[in-house]
């Protein structure tokens, strides 16, 4: 079924393009999504390997809590309904570790989202607490945690792991996480990073695993392809990325396989650039992903987009555009 679904799509992109804006206006109309959120990398230093990271090991910090309590304030400030929370793999993080930042972040605000933690950050806890997966979610949960990015997806497909992520959790692995975290009431989003060495049926066993969970579970707030940033990592001696028409073409198919079940693709302007993103809500996408405020991962792999919009920037890139903006917290409520 995947395959015949590949043929037909790439067969004739243009009309790939055309249907999957049709139905991003059927499914959810004219108004375009964005997030006032803060992204905040606690640590650089990790464990693990892959060969697309540019991120790992490179300023070697560690975020104190006094540090992140700082970020916080200042996100608040700011107007952030969100704070995004993720970094390396430090040897020995265990739950407590994750715990100290989730309690750290409640000490300044009892009600911002907590958004954090990546299915391979809450398998390295529960590794080094020797504890059940299930466990430290709840524990989590508990603490303050809100949603989790459903990042460390990369390509879910073994074969491409074995060789971009040789380390990091499996495809099993990942959907073992991404369902137990669904069914103790936690949401995530579900990522997808192409345009290195997988090839299209890769990208769409990858979507068709997305949309199986989501049938399953219902989890899934939104789907967020990003493509591969090849500046100053192993993997980007090989390959050099996507095509900015590829970019379109995987939001598009993106739209059409995950339909009816994931209802919000975002094209993340950071990744793809503005006009690029603003290009991807004529092929499917409805929301632009955050403010951010910072962004290390994307600009030591090569991003020259910025790492911070104001909400007002980000409403003018959404009109100019020819779509109506509606600020909306992590979970897809609008707030306005
Ligand atoms: S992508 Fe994440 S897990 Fe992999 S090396 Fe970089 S920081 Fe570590």
């Amino acid at each position: 079924m995947a395959m015949l679904a590949l043929d037909n799509l790439l067969k004739n992109p243009y009309e790939t393009l055309r249907y999957a804006d049709e139905l991003r206006r059927k499914f959810v109309g004219d108004t375009v999504t964005f997030v006032v959120n803060r992204n905040i990398n606690f640590t650089d230093i990790c464990i693990n390997d892959c060969k697309f990271c540019s991120f790992r090991n490179i300023k070697e910090f560690i975020l104190s809590h006094e540090e992140l309590k700082r970020k916080v304030a200042e996100a608040l400030d700011f107007g952030c309904t969100e704070v995004c929370i993720q970094g390396g793999l430090l040897p020995n993080a265990d739950v407590d570790f994750y715990v100290g930042i989730l309690q750290a972040v409640r000490d300044v605000s009892k009600s911002i989202h907590i958004h954090a933690f990546s299915p391979m950050e809450v398998y390295h806890a529960a590794k080094n607490s020797r504890m059940h997966v299930e466990d430290v979610l709840k524990i989590f949960k508990r603490e303050g945690l809100n949603s989790m990015p459903g990042t460390a997806a990369e390509i879910l497909v073994d074969r491409v792991r074995k060789y971009i992520c040789p380390k990091k959790l499996t495809t099993a692995e990942w959907e073992y996480v991404i369902k137990l975290a669904h069914k103790n009431g936690i949401p995530t989003t579900a990522t997808m990073m192409y345009g290195h060495m997988e090839s299209w049926k890769d990208r769409i066993e990858h979507i068709m695993l997305i949309k199986k969970i989501q049938q399953e579970t219902g989890g899934f707030t939104e789907f967020i392809p990003l493509p591969f940033m090849w500046r100053n990592n192993e993997l980007g001696k090989n390959f050099k990325g996507s095509s900015g028409f590829e970019d379109l073409l995987v939001i598009a198919v993106s739209r059409i396989l995950l339909y009816p079940e994931v209802k919000n693709i975002q094209a993340s302007w950071v990744k793809l650039g503005i006009k690029l993103a603003q290009a991807a809500l004529y092929a499917g996408a409805n929301d632009l992903g955050g403010t951010l405020m910072e962004e290390n991962i994307s600009k030591a792999a090569g991003a020259t987009s910025g790492e911070k919009l104001t909400p007002e920037e980000l409403r003018e890139i959404i009109r100019v555009a020819g779509r109506i903006p509606k600020q909306r917290d992590t979970l897809y409520n609008l707030l306005e």
